[in-house]
């Protein structure tokens, strides 16, 4: 390979120069980047990226941006915290969790694909930039081309939650609703993609964006010192992370800076979408297009774009997939937040309530080293939790009234925190 990188078809291997493409010609298979490892070999050492800065880019020798390429946003190098007290209660014993809900700028790992596929429309001189989204793609595009100075146009599902449509608008983006699905909206960009030369990130510049994920898996990888996990638990839309994560392990292999592994993958989705947990389960190798319910907005595609490489994915390695009801996630997500401090979207609370799971039912063994990635955060969708906690009386501002506050609430407690407020002292 004469270039650093260029677009190939996952099935019948056909190769593309970079192009704004994501469909073979020959076989319209979906299009994927192939990264020239030995090119990248002597820029992708653990000394090099060490020394890049504090963002995806210090994985830049492996993602498909021209050489001299400056990423003009910071995204993406969010923490890998231990998360001991969420393990304790879910009956795990080495558990971490990849915080994507504080990726910036815009709160969600969308935010790394979206850095590559921008940097791919301004190669491909396009001038105007769009996307289908269930949400936090929108927020990122919008947020992205901004800095850019990219014209944006932004298509989504008309039921979107209010604060993502807010945090689309804030940017200048042109958002316009669709009176549809998340996959109505998909097969319009397509359309107007054509007829109108935008540079779309997850449709004609999807085999770039997809790369974008990558950095979740090296960054996984560099943070445990560079070594592998046992399993991954990560929540599928349109199937893309999962598969990423996993082409970012293989590569860190093949490039021999972490030791080789099994990894074992474990799919995460919501009840009310879950096309590609059911084609794990029942072992089906196509996947069944489900019309979407579920408050995991986020996670709504219906008909996925790489939920068969996804599910192949995940069978390939051993895992399994899971999918969880509306009340589950709401829980997991007040579980996550009274455990770690970490407010996750819906979509980390199907993560978290899928992770659960797996340790309820024995499929992650409580010492294995297991990665739960948590994608978006959840200031995003606190509608998810509205009515959930009481709204209190208003207490005046005296000492005797917080006293008579006080004595009220202590009614309300259990021995436990009873004797934990009065420091050990009985207060029976
Ligand atoms: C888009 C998204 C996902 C899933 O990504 P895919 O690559 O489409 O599977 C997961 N979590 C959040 C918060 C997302 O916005
Ligand atoms: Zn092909």
């Amino acid at each position: 390979m004469a270039i650093a990188y260029e677009l190939q078809c996952r099935e019948c291997g056909k190769r593309y120069e970079n192009a704004p493409l994501s469909i073979c010609e020959a076989c319209f298979s979906p299009l994927e980047v192939q990264c020239d490892l030995e090119a990248a070999r002597k820029d992708f050492t653990r000394e090099k990226i060490a020394q890049g800065p504090d963002s995806m880019w210090r994985y830049k020798a492996l993602l498909p941006v021209p050489e001299e390429y400056v990423g003009p946003t910071p995204s993406g190098w969010t923490p890998l915290l231990r998360a001991p007290r969420l393990a304790k209660r879910i009956g795990a014993n080495n558990l971490y969790i990849k915080n994507d809900a504080v990726c910036t700028p815009t709160l969600s790992f969308k935010d790394r694909v979206v850095s590559v596929a921008l940097a791919a429309a301004q190669t491909f001189g396009f001038d105007t930039v769009g996307c289908s989204s269930t949400g936090n793609l929108a927020n990122a595009v919008a947020a992205h081309a901004a800095r850019l100075g990219f014209k944006t146009y932004i298509l989504v599902p008309a039921d979107l939650e209010p604060a993502k449509i807010l945090n689309t608008q804030v940017y200048g983006a042109k958002l316009v609703r669709i009176d549809g699905n998340y996959d109505h909206v998909n097969r319009l960009c397509s359309q107007i993609a054509d007829r109108y030369n935008w540079g779309f990130v997850n449709v004609n510049l999807r085999p770039y964006y997809a790369e974008g994920s990558k950095t979740v898996g090296y960054e996984i990888a560099e943070q445990l010192g560079w070594r592998l996990p046992d399993n991954i638990v990560c929540p599928m839309a349109g199937g893309s992370l999962i598969t990423k994560i996993k082409k970012a392990f293989k590569e860190l292999v093949e490039l021999g800076l972490v030791e080789d592994k099994e990894v074992r993958f474990f799919g995460a989705q919501a009840t009310g979408c879950s096309p590609i947990s059911v084609a794990v389960k029942t072992g089906a190798d196509h996947i069944e297009p489900q019309k979407p319910n579920t408050i995991a907005r986020s996670l709504a595609i219906g008909n996925p774009a790489d939920g068969v490489y996804a599910a192949r994915a995940i069978r390939n390695s051993g895992g399994w997939a899971e999918d969880v009801s509306d009340v589950e996630i709401v829980s997991a997500i007040q579980e996550l937040a009274e455990t770690e401090g970490v407010f996750t979207e819906t979509a980390g609370g199907v993560t978290t309530a899928v992770t659960a799971r797996l340790y309820a039912h024995g499929r992650i063994k409580p010492d294995e080293l297991t990665v739960s990635v948590i994608t978006g955060n959840g200031l995003k969708t606190t509608d998810a939790l509205a009515g959930v906690y009481e709204v209190e009386e208003p207490v005046r501002p005296r000492l005797t009234d917080f006293e008579a506050y006080f004595e009220r609430q202590k009614a309300t407690l259990g021995i436990e925190e009873l004797e934990a407020i009065a420091g050990g002292a009985s207060v029976r």
